[in-house]
């Protein structure tokens, strides 16, 4: 071993030393910055003179500690953003170490079959078959959201490869329910389509895409000579949790020969549950699906994930060139997948090695019981909320709840100001959405945290009492 990497490795050690004496779950969760405090730490680094490496590192591990909102805190309710267990952990330090690049199949052999022999494996939870889907790990779920409207468009609208938007006769439309992710606003943004294409389908009481109304638009679309190209069903809604009628989306995209896509960045991991498994039923029917392994599944930031029914014939379609620049391996074959050439990133990071670890230590029965563990405490929670001094206004079985109480529907409190309130005490970590049905706020808490517990349930449920008595309180004094 040369000094050089001998001393790589012992500053490793010495890193992940210290980052073990760091206690995770007693991290802030939300400490106040401002811009202008970060700023003046900042200015010390004018990059002019080297920094000694011993107080670069503790230097950056307080800025890390310091000004993080720290979602591996297991009282944070909040956004799916996880935390992040040791294996997967380790996975990204090693594709760090090793840095394979992922662009062509012979470049990292070993890391395109590990990532495809995973891929493979959800893909059939999802009720693929492996022999004829195409996946890739993409950076997230607006990554994975945008291939498959570009598969789907340049499978129902095949001159648009080679003429562009704009040699269709008529531009085709997306369908999505008004409570969708709005990755899909950028998305026909981005690609050409515009935001008049974009059908924002009206939801029924219970938040679901209202399938009436989905098959009225299409109807008037038709008889407008618009082209209806792909239906998006939501498998738990960011805001709410919602799962869409995926079973009834399916026929409808069948009878009119539409691409049926289904975002599952965050519910899509139930493929892995056992008890609640059926919650999913008719993702199979999907031509594509979203799921994000950085959010339920917990591993850390970026990877997402696209499963399609189409055997990569579409994704080279779509993202397929020929580069002269690229040596062509001695070992390429006809069966290995280059994702230079099947999906929108050309040099391309070992995404998948976290999601590989973590299945491969948490084994099938491990993974399907922290899943139904998380929907165990959901329903914990949502029962001692319903039956204290609180309405529920989302049907979900899905691990997160919305809830006003009276304060809230009287306006005598805003959802802001209880949510100030609990950034300022720092002690668990919710947020507020505003609902479709009545544009009213509501607040949003979701277990996000696979070691969230029972207590750490009964801790901000009287946490959160207890802020809205002394708000109360306040104002009455
Ligand atoms: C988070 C989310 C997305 C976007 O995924 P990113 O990984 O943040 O790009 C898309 N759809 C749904 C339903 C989401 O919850």
């Amino acid at each position: 071993m040369s000094t050089k990497d001998h001393d790589l490795t012992a500053a490793f050690l010495k890193f992940a030393d210290e980052l073990s004496q760091f206690k995770r779950e007693e991290l802030p969760l939300s400490k106040p910055a401002t811009s202008e405090e970060i700023k003046n730490h900042l200015s010390q680094f004018t990059f002019e003179k080297p920094v000694e490496s011993k107080s670069l590192v503790d230097n950056v591990l307080n800025m890390m500690q310091d000004w993080t909102l720290h979602s591996t805190n297991p009282r944070y309710f909040g956004l799916f953003n996880p935390t992040t267990p040791i294996s997967s952990t380790m996975a990204d330090a090693a594709v760090a170490f090793f840095n394979p690049q992922l662009a062509v199949w012979w470049h990292a052999p070993g890391a395109v079959e590990i990532e495809q022999h995973t891929l493979n494996y959800l893909g059939q939870k999802l009720g693929f078959n492996p022999k004829t889907m195409f996946s890739s790990f993409t950076s997230g779920g607006s990554e994975s959201n945008m291939t498959a409207m570009l598969m789907a468009i340049a499978e129902q609208c095949p001159d648009y490869i080679h003429h562009g938007l704009r040699s269709l006769l008529s531009p085709p439309t997306i369908y999505i329910s008004k409570t969708a992710h709005h990755s899909f606003i950028k998305v026909v943004k981005n690609i050409g389509m515009g935001l008049d294409h974009m059908r924002l389908i009206d939801v029924d009481e219970n938040n679901r895409m209202d399938m009436k109304a989905l098959e009225k638009q299409l109807e008037l679309d038709e008889a407008a000579g618009f082209i209806p190209t792909v239906v998006v069903g939501t498998a738990g809604t960011t805001s709410m949790g919602i799962i869409d009628p995926l079973e009834e989306i399916s026929k409808v995209c069948e009878e009119w020969g539409l691409w049926f896509h289904v975002d599952g960045a965050w519910g899509g991991a139930c493929a892995m549950s056992g008890k609640n498994r059926d919650v999913l039923n008719g993702v199979e029917k999907a031509d594509s699906i979203t799921i994000d392994a950085h959010k339920w599944f917990s591993v850390p930031f970026g990877a997402g994930m696209l499963f399609t029914k189409n055997s990569g014939d579409l994704a080279e379609d779509v993202f397929g060139i020929s580069a002269d620049y690229v040596p062509k391996g001695r070992f390429e074959t006809h069966h290995t997948v280059n994702y230079y050439t099947s999906t929108l990133q050309w040099s391309r990071r070992f995404m998948g090695l976290k999601l590989f670890m973590l299945f491969a230590e948490m084994g099938e029965q491990g993974m399907a019981d922290r899943i139904d563990n998380m929907f165990d405490l959901g329903d914990y929670m949502r029962d001692k909320f319903v039956e204290g001094p609180w309405t529920l206004h989302n049907d979900t079985r899905l691990p997160i709840i919305c809830v006003t109480n009276k304060s809230i529907d009287d306006g005598i409190l805003t959802t802001a100001e209880i949510l100030a309130e609990i950034y300022r005490r720092n002690e668990f970590w919710i947020s507020d959405i505003e609902m479709m049905n009545n544009g009213k706020k509501a607040l949003r808490i979701c277990i996000t945290h696979y070691e969230t517990t029972k207590e750490d349930i009964d801790f901000m449920y009287v946490a959160l009492q207890e802020i809205i008595d002394d708000l109360l309180k306040a104002k009455q004094a």
